[in-house]
């Protein structure tokens, strides 16, 4: 597999970063993970200005402008003959002697990105649907800038699978789900509103989350934007999660209880399958 680093197009073998490198020391850094239907890009200007946003909120200088990293993309897409699967994207604020302050303003950041050949549309878990435990979320409290910081939701993901789930739900101090370790959370309930939590620094805002939010209102389906508990959770009709990489993926229990039926619901169905089709027209 051919990766880029930092202006090189190389085998992963062969690709290299400084142990002084800020990401590695210090998590200082951001991301974007991009789907790839059909060889082409999903959603991919959204995600350039989550990269934007994501960079300003830590001032990282910006590495390269939108047209060369969408040609980054492009060229790695077509080297590693890439029709289905991620594109991964890291910036770092470079390498530099260890310090907490910021190293001087002349410092390159550092550019990654790499490809990962993987089914999204007809996943196992999208036909069965997953289960979820729920962890407090013991994350910072500037979950919307899509930081390198990862630990805690892999010690969340590591605790779920403990108990036989397949992701967590984290859930903060009032009992309301905050969102997944690596993905938005939704119900719907007996009324069949699709209800999801409101944007702010306690969630990432996901690309994603933003056109089914989109697409629902489209099939004239009823959005309530207000935070749920575990316990709404656990009464609830349907419940899913949505992330670049997962699409729409229908939950079927928390904590051991089944939502619904305990299959996928009919919601969480037809709005992946409106996803994906909107997803395939739509990519560049
Ligand atoms: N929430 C968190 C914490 C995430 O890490 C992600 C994606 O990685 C999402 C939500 C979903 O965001 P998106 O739909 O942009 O992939």
């Amino acid at each position: 597999r051919t990766v880029y680093v930092n202006g090189s197009y190389v085998a992963q073998e062969e690709a290299k970063i400084s142990v002084f490198d800020r990401g590695f020391l210090f998590a200082d850094g951001v991301y974007e993970v991009t789907a790839v239907l059909g060889g082409k890009l999903v959603d991919f200007a959204p995600h350039m200005q989550r990269l934007r946003r994501s960079l300003s909120e830590l001032a990282l200088p910006s590495p390269a402008g939108d047209e060369e990293i969408l040609s980054i993309h492009r060229e790695l897409t077509e080297r590693n003959r890439l029709v289905e699967g991620l594109i991964y994207l890291q910036v770092t604020r470079g390498a530099a002697e260890r310090d907490f302050a910021y190293p001087p303003e002349d410092t390159k950041p550092s550019l990654v990105l790499f490809t990962q050949a993987k089914t999204l549309r007809e996943t196992p878990a999208s036909k069965t649907g997953i289960a979820v435990a729920t962890v407090p979320d013991l994350r910072w409290k500037r979950c919307d800038i899509k930081t390198v910081q990862l630990l805690y939701p892999s010690m969340a993901k590591m605790a779920a699978k403990a108990k036989g789930a397949d992701d967590a739900w984290m859930v903060d101090e009032d009992g309301f789900v905050t969102e997944g370790t690596s993905n938005n959370a939704y119900i719907v309930t007996g009324q069949g509103k699709l209800v999801t939590r409101h944007l702010s620094h306690d969630i990432l805002h996901g690309i994603t989350r933003a056109a089914v939010i989109q697409l629902a209102e489209a099939e004239g389906i009823d959005v309530e934007i207000r935070p749920f508990s575990v316990e709404e959770a656990r009464q609830a009709r349907e419940a899913f999660v949505t992330s670049a990489s997962g699409f729409v993926m229908p939950v079927v229990s928390i904590d051991g209880e089944t939502i619904g039926t305990g299959t996928p619901g009919t919601f969480s169905r037809r709005l992946r399958a409106v996803y994906i089709a909107e997803a395939e027209k739509s990519a560049i």
